[in-house]
């Protein structure tokens, strides 16, 4: 996890406004389960890219984890591999994750924190569960988008420890990216954005609710992260994604009993992208490129101190592909 591994992963095309909902609509779409590569074998719940929907805003990729035991194991064991075009936002509800780069950055994150890498032209990174880790973890991994005019920008590395903590009766927000509107209205997250969006966590005490001001320009999904939360009277557990479209200017939350809700949005992202592996490019050419650059030692850099070889890149498919729609 906290990359994509799939050995023999397809191309695909994200982005444009032709299947964006302009009206607030309730579209639960079911995750699939994706065995992850490696010795371990490890599996996640992919929401983003759904075959029916695959972007939220700037929003692209959506992968939950866990709760899954890694006691007595070495838990999570993610090799160097490379990134381009995207940033990766890593948030644990449970357990604890190293992070090492190719800038030589090193950061161990906790639940309520927050790890941002903005891959822009390249970076490269390595996760593992860290030595003396906890029993269980539990978390996702989501990747943004970078548009056009920023996509080629220096890779960074941001490790953000106090978030804004907002607080609605037995309702808590943790606000991840963006900002949130109505009664949970506050500072906004310090992580930087490239476009316009909005990623936040709600955690619920047993039989509490709120009502989260919305930006209706924006496009809004939700993913339950623990428990079952009620988002706009739809009951959503984890698995599925609920798609809420555009138009809304709150959203209605319950839960009966303690959940954890993932709430992100974003305006539209005009622009289409092609997805391959942890790439995200403009076209096929490119992505060979990238790919042809990490497998030769160029532009990625080098991420020391992890016990392992670097991950190789699946082959490239045989077929060349061209942006299009966002649905299909
Ligand atoms: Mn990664």
């Amino acid at each position: 996890m906290m990359s994509n591994l799939d050995p023999d992963p397809h191309e695909t095309i994200s982005g444009g406004r032709a299947g964006v909902a302009t009206e607030p609509v309730r579209e639960l779409l079911e995750g699939r389960d994706v065995v992850l590569g490696g010795t371990r074998g490890m599996s996640v719940v992919r929401t983003l890219p759904n075959k029916e929907r695959r972007m939220v805003g700037a929003w692209c990729f959506v992968d939950s984890f866990g709760p899954e035991s890694v006691n007595g194991g070495p838990g999570m064991r993610v090799a160097p591999h490379p990134h381009t075009g995207l940033q990766t936002v890593t948030w644990l509800v449970q357990g604890e994750v190293l992070h090492r780069d190719s800038l030589a950055n090193q950061q161990l994150i906790h639940p309520g924190q927050l790890n941002l890498m903005t891959a822009g032209r390249g970076i490269s990174h390595a996760e593992e569960s860290p030595t003396g880790h906890g029993p269980v973890l539990q978390g996702v991994q989501l990747w943004v988008a970078l548009p056009d005019e920023h996509r080629g920008v220096a890779p960074s590395f941001d490790h953000h420890r106090d978030l804004p903590d907002l607080v609605d009766g037995g309702v808590r927000v943790r606000v991840l990216m963006g900002e949130l509107g109505g009664a949970l209205a506050g500072e906004g997250s310090p992580a930087r954005a490239y476009s316009s969006l909005v990623g936040a966590e709600v955690a619920f005490d047993r039989d509490a609710e709120t009502r989260v001001g919305l930006e209706p320009d924006f496009e809004y999904a939700a993913v339950t992260l623990s428990g079952a939360v009620e988002v706009d009277g739809v009951l959503l557990s984890p698995g599925s994604l609920l798609y809420l479209g555009c138009g809304r200017v709150d959203l209605a939350l319950r839960a009966e009993q303690p959940g954890r809700l993932l709430l992100l949005g974003g305006e539209p992202f005009d622009e289409e992208i092609i997805m391959w592996w942890n790439f995200i490019g403009r076209s096929h050419d490119e992505i060979v490129r990238a790919r042809e650059d990490w497998m030769t030692g160029r532009g990625f850099g080098e991420v020391r101190g992890y016990d392992g070889e670097p991950l190789p890149a699946p082959a490239m498919p045989t077929s060349t592909l061209k942006p299009r729609g966002r649905l299909r």
